[in-house]
């Protein structure tokens, strides 16, 4: 288990994944990495990986809700985050309501004001997944104001969508000011100068 201090000099943004547990984040990090898919245990507590080859992105994951003990401790991680991805379980549909819950309390911390959001609404390659729209609808991803956000429909399974997620992810990253930083599939990119 990695803790804030393994995140390097090098890591030049910050990009914290949180979600319900059994969202899919440990699963989305595998083929986000180019790693083979491999059946996944539920991640407990959190995990701290470098997303590219040079370790320039580094990608901390956390599941949110479960334990009010838990939670404290991922909240003592948001400091310095550049982005947040929240992963939701679009078959899930009895937990949206909860998944948009902790949601507004991640971005209700105010280590969290003004920073950027993506939402991936990841297992959408089940036949009777939520739409976009349904899951926009009920989680109003506008009523937080004052920052920038993108909704993605992604599947870690097939890895559909994950190329346009990762479009979203560099293009919320440039809005906070890493303009040159590059994020590509597959572990493969490049980071230069946060400008
Ligand atoms: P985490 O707790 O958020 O890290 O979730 P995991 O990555 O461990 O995934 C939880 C369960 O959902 C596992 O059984 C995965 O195989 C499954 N899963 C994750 N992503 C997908 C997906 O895109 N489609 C489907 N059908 N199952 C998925």
């Amino acid at each position: 288990m990695g803790s804030v201090n393994s995140r390097g000099p090098r890591a030049e943004a910050q990009v914290v994944m949180l979600g319900l547990d059994a969202a899919g984040k440990t699963m989305l990090l595998y083929k986000l990495k180019g790693h083979p898919l491999v059946e996944t245990v539920p991640t407990v507590g959190f995990n701290v990986e470098p997303l590219e080859a040079p370790g320039h992105v580094l990608l901390t994951f956390w599941d949110v809700g479960g334990q009010s003990q838990l939670r404290a401790s991922w909240k003592d991680h948001l400091e310095g985050t550049d982005v947040l991805v929240y992963v939701l379980d679009s078959t899930d549909e009895a937990r949206l309501p909860e998944a948009a819950a902790e949601l507004t309390e991640v971005l209700g911390d105010p280590n969290m004001a003004g920073v950027p959001f993506l939402v991936l609404a990841n297992k959408q390659e089940v036949p009777d997944a939520l739409s976009l729209l349904d899951i926009r609808n009920s989680l109003r991803p506008e009523r937080f104001r004052g920052r920038r956000w993108e909704l993605r429909a992604c599947s870690a399974l097939t890895g559909e969508g994950l190329p346009e997620a990762l479009q979203s992810l560099r293009r919320l990253l440039q809005s906070r000011g890493h303009r040159r930083l590059q994020v590509t599939a597959g572990g493969e990119g490049r980071a230069s100068h946060k400008s």
